[in-house]
């Protein structure tokens, strides 16, 4: 039996817009409405024709809905669930997809007192946005982590996973904070590296900006792909996410530090070390499934 009949999707861009393909692709009887602050992704998704029904209002659009997912960036997810609060179904689960959680929980729990809401993050994405980014196998065998509430109902947390198992994800449960400590470290601090470094190297005078393009190969290329991520949803984020972020980004300058004395000190020894550390990382990554093993990150030339 599917987990839910009627879905309803609030904002249409990468995730959301994955999500309305992929359960197309899945469960093709499930009815999906879907609704974007922006009336210009309304048209283009009525044009795409990913969803059953377009709706021009959040309160129309959850009205028989017994799923709600918000896909909006995390700092418009309160404002957002507030538009509906009053045209939610009593007996809908609403469900995110922010990438932290518990920020996320906090503002709809707030615009939505009466609501069961399950959070979940799907740990899968690209550096685009909108409408037309999204893809149905997104989700194919990455992880969705689930991060239910102290005393959740169990038969909704069971719903909410079993949806995502349809998706093609494979679904871990894990407490919000808990998620953006995690998360923190794997997803946050990557990012904000990239964008430091791509913005160090876009500043510097002594190497004109032609010479950064043309030499990009050389692991700087790697770092602009992270750093072309959404503006909106990366500010976010850290703001959202501010206490983890700023506890591992302690703990990195540490580790930075200590780097910077091994090379002024010249011992070769512990950057040895931790480069084969690092490889081994890597190797982890590749035998999970979690990426692909050919070189250049199976870049064709
Ligand atoms: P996106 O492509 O920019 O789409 C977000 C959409 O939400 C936009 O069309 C936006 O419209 C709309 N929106 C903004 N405020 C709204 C509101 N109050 N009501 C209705 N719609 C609203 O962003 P995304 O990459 O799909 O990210 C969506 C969520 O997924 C974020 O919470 C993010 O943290 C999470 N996530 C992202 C990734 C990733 O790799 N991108 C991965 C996992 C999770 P406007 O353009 O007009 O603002």
């Amino acid at each position: 039996m599917l987990p839910f009949a009627r879905v309803t999707i609030v904002g249409l861009g990468l995730i959301g817009s994955s999500i309305a393909r992929a359960v197309q692709a899945t469960m093709p009887t499930v009815r999906l409405t879907g609704y974007d602050a922006s009336a210009e992704v309304r048209e283009r998704v009525r044009e795409l024709g990913f969803v059953d029904d377009v709706a021009d209002t959040a309160g129309t659009a959850v009205l028989d809905a017994d799923l709600v997912i918000m896909c909006v960036p995390v700092g418009a997810m309160g404002a957002a669930a507030a538009e509906f609060a009053d045209d939610l179904p009593a007996d809908a689960i609403v469900s995110d997809v922010g990438s932290c959680k518990a920020s996320v929980l906090a503002e709809l729990s707030e615009a939505l007192p009466k609501a069961t809401i399950i959070p979940a993050h799907p740990v899968a994405g690209t550096e685009n946005s909108g409408p037309d980014a999204g893809f149905a196998t997104l989700f194919n065998g990455r992880w969705c982590i689930v991060t239910p509430p102290p005393g959740a109902d169990p038969v909704a947390v069971e719903r909410v996973t079993s949806f995502w198992k349809r998706l093609g994800a494979a679904v871990e449960t894990m407490e919000p904070k808990h998620h953006d400590l995690v998360l923190a470290v794997t997803s946050h601090l990557p990012h904000l590296i990239a964008y430091t470094i791509v913005g160090t190297a876009s500043d510097m005078e002594e190497v004109t900006q032609s010479e950064v393009i043309k030499f990009s190969a050389g692991g700087f290329r790697d770092f602009t792909r992270i750093a072309a991520s959404d503006p909106i949803m990366w500010r976010d984020v850290f703001l959202s996410n501010k206490d983890a972020v700023l506890e591992m980004l302690q703990r990195f300058s540490e580790d930075l530090t200590a780097l910077q004395r091994a090379i002024r000190w010249g011992n070769g020894d512990a950057l040895l070390d931790l480069f084969t550390r690092t490889r081994a990382v890597r190797r982890s990554i590749i035998e999970q499934g979690q990426d692909d093993a050919a070189p250049d990150f199976g870049r064709h030339h």
